[in-house]
């Protein structure tokens, strides 16, 4: 396919946001969509790195509310779009071991049963029982809720693209934006390395390089990347089939089942922000450790896989939507490393935003770009 010269909208970024803002744009009636993305293949940025855990639990009335409108959009994904996931609704067991936390929990699990999700809030024992093989002598209570899981990332943004492209969208891989024309205040082009694309209208779904993508158009973005790493094991037999996603809150320590082993990662709170992606050997033996000392049968484990990916993160660690002072250049990102779960239903809502100018599915007009500048910040705290 040739490089288009124009287009009614240039989607910039080929993760969950842009496929999805591509597939419900054009679901919407929209033509001429243009999704650009720099890499060899869609979804190689943060969503095909990402953990694919999808979660109720927030600690936040507006982020429940995305997982409420976007996890039912992704348990109906093969219906809708006709692609297997792979929803397996394991759970989500968030595990408190100071007081400070336990107290938040207990007001974030009032917070979710106000908002119709049903999380429980285990004690200390309980939350023993129902991990045997992990050492959590020291927890305090847990939460869990059996709606949360683990979703294929990969079939999410692969679904999104062919529904797309069977609806005329032109999608690219390995054309990469190099700049933003504005005129004026308003979008004119996008520069690629293939060419020049007239369009009044820009979406910039370009993840942890997003504040790069701002750049171009003359827009301060508040997104930084930093650097995650995970990594997986050998098949462990006496892992159940049931066995939760399980986040070990103080240490941000998370294990769950992939394949016949476990997927085990751990936040570095010392990782400066920058677009280094290889894996920091030394931190990993650190996540090792702190793994063997919950779970003493991995000392008999194997690494199988391990990889690093970049979260997009807001000072708020909230993400942005909507426009900017530049006219026709709008904004999707920055959900700050549990993007994909909200991926549905945010490109529901920028096509909304695109189209009619306002949110209609759920407001989250107070997730503007300038909220920054105005201090309406509002913080996460569950952060992982
Ligand atoms: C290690 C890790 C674990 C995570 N675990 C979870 C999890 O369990 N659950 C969850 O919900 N979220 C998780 N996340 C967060 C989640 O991955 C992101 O929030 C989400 O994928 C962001 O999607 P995106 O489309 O905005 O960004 P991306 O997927 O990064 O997509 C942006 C795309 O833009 C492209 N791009 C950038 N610049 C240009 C350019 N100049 N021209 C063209 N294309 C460009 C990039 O190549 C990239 O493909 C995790 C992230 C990481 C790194």
């Amino acid at each position: 396919m040739n490089t288009p010269t124009t287009a009614d909208i240039v989607i910039i970024g080929g993760g969950v946001m842009g496929a999805s803002a591509a597939y419900h744009l054009a679901k919407r009636g929209l033509k001429d969509i243009v999704l650009l993305e720099k890499e060899d293949f869609f979804g190689t940025g943060a969503t095909g790195r990402c953990a694919g855990g999808v979660r109720y639990q927030f600690s936040t009335e507006i982020n429940v509310k995305l997982s409420i409108e976007s996890l039912p959009m992704i348990e109906r994904f093969k219906d809708e779009i006709g692609q297997d996931v792979n929803y397996r609704q394991c759970g989500y067991l968030l595990v408190a071991t100071d007081e400070k936390d336990a107290t938040t929990f207990q007001h974030n699990v009032t917070l979710q049963n106000n908002l119709g999700v049903p999380t429980k809030l285990l004690n200390g024992d309980e939350v023993r029982e129902c991990l045997p093989l992990m050492n959590f002598e020291d927890a305090i209570s847990g939460t869990f809720n059996p709606k949360d899981g683990i979703v294929d990332p990969n079939g999410v943004v692969a679904g999104y693209v062919s529904a797309a492209q069977k609806m005329g969208v032109k999608a690219f891989t390995q054309m990469g934006v190099t700049g933003i024309r504005v005129n004026g205040d308003e979008v004119e082009a996008v520069e690629t390395t293939q060419g020049l694309i007239e369009t009044r209208s820009v979406l910039n779904a370009a993840g942890p390089w997003a504040g790069q993508i701002g750049e171009m158009a003359g827009v301060q973005i508040p997104i930084v990347p930093i650097r995650r790493q995970m990594f997986t094991t050998n098949p462990l037999k006496e892992i159940p089939e049931d066995f939760p996603f399980v986040i070990d809150f103080a240490q941000s320590l998370y294990f769950h089942r992939e394949g016949d082993g476990l997927l085990i990662g751990m936040s570095n709170q010392e990782e400066k922000p920058g677009f280094n992606q290889n894996i920091d050997e030394e931190f990993e033996f650190v996540n090792l450790e702190a793994a063997v000392e919950r779970m003493p049968l991995l000392e008999r484990a194997s690494r199988a896989s391990h990889w690093a990916g970049l979260y997009e993160v807001t000072p708020d660690a909230h993400p942005i939507f909507g426009g900017s002072s530049v006219k026709g250049f709008t904004i999707c990102a920055g959900f700050s490393g549990h993007g994909f779960m909200h991926g549905p239903v945010a490109g529901k809502l920028i096509s909304e935003y695109i189209l009619d100018g306002k949110f209609s599915t759920l407001d989250v007009s107070m997730l503007d770009l300038a909220r920054f500048e105005e201090q309406r910040l509002i913080k996460e705290y569950y952060l992982v």
